[in-house]
């Protein structure tokens, strides 16, 4: 920060200044031209008081919202848009993040799971053959490539992995769906991995609503 004396905010018309020097409370912070208090210790006696009594200053905060709209709004209008572009690019990069760490996770996982994984993998065709109409034909099959084409085609878009998820699960409890072309959806792979064999996003586009 800047050494600005309180001579030279006032001829500038700005209501702080800041000497470097620490208050008696121990902060190198900017001080209020108007009454020369530390804006850090401002902010702690702000605290205090309302621990003291929150109800009352949320009431008096909502009244003067209240009596003050137009520039309440006018000044959280600016906020948003001054910090718009800020937290929207943090928001992607924190998502982003996420994203290559369960990667990792999950490759990890797969290096040292081998023998689990070729179990899980056996089971999960059995399933599917089990969930598997007599009558699966042409159609099933084109549906089903187009879908994996699709999850592709998002994973490319969106940067997140998609899966082919059957609707209504092939292994539920009380109900078998059919890995027929009319129970296939392709998700999120991280809705689906919390779906497992729950009886949730079975109608088409349930997922969307869950984003
Ligand atoms: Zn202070």
């Amino acid at each position: 920060m800047k050494i600005i004396s309180r001579e030279e905010a006032l001829t500038n018309g700005l209501k702080r200044y800041f000497t470097g020097i620490a208050c008696k409370n121990n902060h190198v912070a900017e001080r209020a031209v108007s009454n020369f208090t530390c804006l850090e210790c401002q902010k702690d006696k702000a605290k205090k008081n309302y621990k003291k009594d929150p109800e009352k200053w949320i009431n008096r905060r909502m009244s003067y919202y209240q009596n003050n709209k137009d520039s309440e709004r006018q000044k959280m209008k600016a906020y948003y848009t001054d910090n718009y572009e800020k937290q929207n690019s943090d928001r992607k990069k924190r998502y982003y993040e996420d994203v290559e760490k369960n990667r990792r996770y999950s490759r990890e996982w797969a290096k040292n799971n081998k023998l689990l994984r070729k179990i899980n993998h056996v089971n999960r065709k059995k399933k599917i053959i089990q969930a598997t109409p007599s009558w699966f034909a042409e159609l099933d099959q084109f549906v089903l490539s187009e879908a994996y084409l699709l999850a592709d085609l998002r994973y490319k878009l969106t940067g997140i992995d998609w899966q082919v998820d059957h609707m209504v699960p092939i292994n539920a409890k009380n109900v078998c769906g059919l890995h027929v072309w009319n129970n296939f959806q392709v998700i999120p792979a991280y809705l689906n991995n919390s779906k497992k064999n729950k009886l949730i996003f079975i109608n088409p586009f349930e997922w969307i609503g869950a984003l």
